[in-house]
């Protein structure tokens, strides 16, 4: 099979033909049939993953089910499954006391090497999952099935975006009806949080991105108000908005630190800030400490969403088949596998909010507003 293969810290994803190594007792080899590609595998691509390579990337798919190992019992090949980034084992420290999304098994899954390139070298899959392939061999606990009818492009966004997003409104922040929510970054991830400020009720939505593309998306997914940072002090925008209070919740989705503390700064005292995009190691962030004393902000990280797979993906899925929530509109252009590399400067450079692999479809582009 094909697969984008990260071969070292800032060098273009190269497309290798792999072959699978002997299946494990808990493995499962899926056809992946779409995997969208998140700002995450573009600062893996960038940082690399802590020395392993070559690793296949993508961590954001959904599939169905080719094959299972003698100690899967509950899937069957034809299920349709989506692949949770962070497993959930359901039985160590934090799964038991429902933190799915610190399972401790993490390491141990995503230090399997699951495929040989023809040379006969192990290579590494992101997360325990790899993508960007046409398919994947993960482990048991890496996966959720799902039973639904929505297309894979759209399922493949519940694995990380939507998770993410709407988890950072519904779990981490758990945003009260009638309340205010300001979103910094409207990317994929941000138009989630968008959506999911819109299905628990807040009464104003302000969506900050300096691109028009994204700002008319998010008018779209439910913001009420937009901001162009290009053209005002959005501090000034948000509070205008709110009674000169600033919010109640304020979401930073762009992953960079001047972003959270532009965050920080539209929240209201008292009000929660909420840590969402995935900065680079390293990164460091300074606040003024006498402000966050005396305003007593809640400053608060979000890891996937603080999503509990099992319980989340289906629900996602149940919010997209019943209307509340447009997993299709977030996909604006589609490729395939060996675009993989374009895709990325098409992420750094806004023209998109998200591109998705379908290995072997026709590319088809959108622009960052409508669907392909
Ligand atoms: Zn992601
Ligand atoms: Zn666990």
């Amino acid at each position: 099979m094909r697969a984008a293969v990260m071969i070292g810290p800032d060098r273009p994803l190269e497309v290798r033909e792999l072959s699978p190594r002997p299946l494990r007792p808990t493995d499962v080899r899926l056809r992946i049939e779409a995997s969208g590609i998140c700002r995450s595998d573009s600062t893996i691509r960038r940082q690399g993953m802590g020395g392993l390579s070559p690793v296949i990337l993508g961590h954001e798919g959904a599939g169905s089910v080719l094959e299972v190992g003698t100690g899967v019992h509950d899937l069957r090949p034809g299920d349709r499954v989506i692949g949770a980034f962070q497993p959930a084992c359901g039985d160590c420290w934090h799964c038991a006391r429902g933190r799915t999304q610190f399972c401790e098994r993490m390491i141990e899954i995503a230090m399997r090497a699951h495929w040989t390139d023809a040379g006969g070298a192990k290579t590494w899959s992101m997360s325990g999952l790899g993508t960007f392939a046409e398919e994947a061999v993960v482990d048991r606990i890496s996966v959720v099935p799902v039973e639904s009818d929505l297309p894979s492009e759209q399922l493949a966004l519940v694995g990380c975006a939507a998770m993410t997003g709407v988890g950072a409104v519904l779990n981490t922040a758990e945003v009260e009806p009638g309340s205010s929510v300001a979103v910094v970054g409207c990317g994929g991830v941000g138009q989630f949080i968008v959506q999911g400020a819109r299905i628990a009720g807040a009464s104003r939505i302000i969506a900050v991105d300096p691109q028009a593309g994204k700002r008319a998306a998010a008018l779209v997914g439910g913001a009420t108000d937009v901001v162009d940072p290009g053209t005002c002090d959005p501090l000034d925008a948000v509070r205008d908005l709110t009674d000169g209070r600033g919010v109640d919740y304020a979401f930073e989705a762009v992953a960079s630190g001047p972003a959270l503390v532009q965050a920080y700064g539209m929240a209201r005292n008292a009000g929660t800030v909420v840590a969402v995009g995935m900065p680079a190691a390293g990164t460091q962030v300074t606040f003024d400490g006498f402000q966050l004393f005396s305003t007593e902000k809640r400053l608060v990280g979000c890891y996937y969403g603080s999503g509990q797979v099992r319980r989340d993906f289906p629900r996602l899925v149940n919010l997209a088949e019943a209307g509340l929530l447009d997993l299709g509109a977030v996909v604006t252009r589609r490729i395939g596998l060996d675009e993989v590399n374009d895709a990325f400067d098409a992420l750094d450079d806004g023209a998109v909010i998200r591109s998705v692999i379908v290995p072997g479809a026709a590319p088809v582009d959108a622009g960052p507003v409508g669907r392909p």
